[in-house]
């Protein structure tokens, strides 16, 4: 069986992004990322962006009740129903708590977290060269600092919340970008 409905899990600058738009177009369901959906609503000067702005900058968490409601209407939208891929999100355990009643309510449970694992020294060097190329608000030497931190205290442990139900693979994250893509193709096909 293949599974559609997932959570891509992975420190900062372990290509999550990258892997879940390919990972997105190949099972046809949509990719979900919460940072890029905070990125727009601060380009757009939304009321939301305008909640979420400071979070951002600093590289800390945006509180989990404003994250949940953005993902629940998001999760609400017709091309959801088939199947999510959901990058940058649940990010702390209250988060992944409320994932599971919105989606137990809906009968459509979370398949499978799938862990891109990179070393942390590798994340930083790709931070950082991405610091060049896009010029993110937080892709500062503080900010890279911060998340990484975050990372490790509030997200890594959705590793073992996933793993515990026998919910949650890993995937070696280093290596191109297509090589990567057919590990993680692999992983989530024959779940
Ligand atoms: P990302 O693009 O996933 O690296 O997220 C960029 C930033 O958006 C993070 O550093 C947080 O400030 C915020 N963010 C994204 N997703 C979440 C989330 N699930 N919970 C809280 N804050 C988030």
């Amino acid at each position: 069986m293949t599974a559609t409905r997932l959570v891509l899990l992975g420190p900062p600058g372990a290509g999550k992004g990258t892997q879940a738009q390919i990972l997105a177009e190949r099972l046809g369901v949509p990719a979900i990322s919460t940072g890029e959906m905070f990125r727009s609503a601060v380009a757009e000067a939304s009321g939301i962006g305008a909640q979420v702005k400071a979070y951002l900058d600093r590289g800390e968490l945006v509180p989990d009740e404003l994250t949940v409601e953005v993902v629940a209407r998001r999760l609400a939208q017709p091309d959801a129903r088939e199947g999510f891929i959901l990058d940058g999100f649940p990010r702390t355990v209250p988060q992944a708590k409320a994932l599971d009643e919105l989606l137990e309510r809906a009968g459509r449970p979370v398949q499978l977290c799938l862990l891109l694992q990179v070393d942390a020294e590798r994340v930083v060097e790709r931070l950082r060269r991405r610091a060049e190329i896009e010029g993110r608000s937080d892709d500062t030497e503080d900010g890279i600092r911060t998340r990484l931190r975050v990372y490790e205290e509030r997200t890594a442990p959705l590793f073992d919340y996933y793993g515990d139900r026998g919910l949650a693979a890993a995937v070696d994250g280093v290596g191109g970008i297509s090589e990567v893509a057919a590990r993680i193709e692999e992983a989530v096909t024959r779940w």
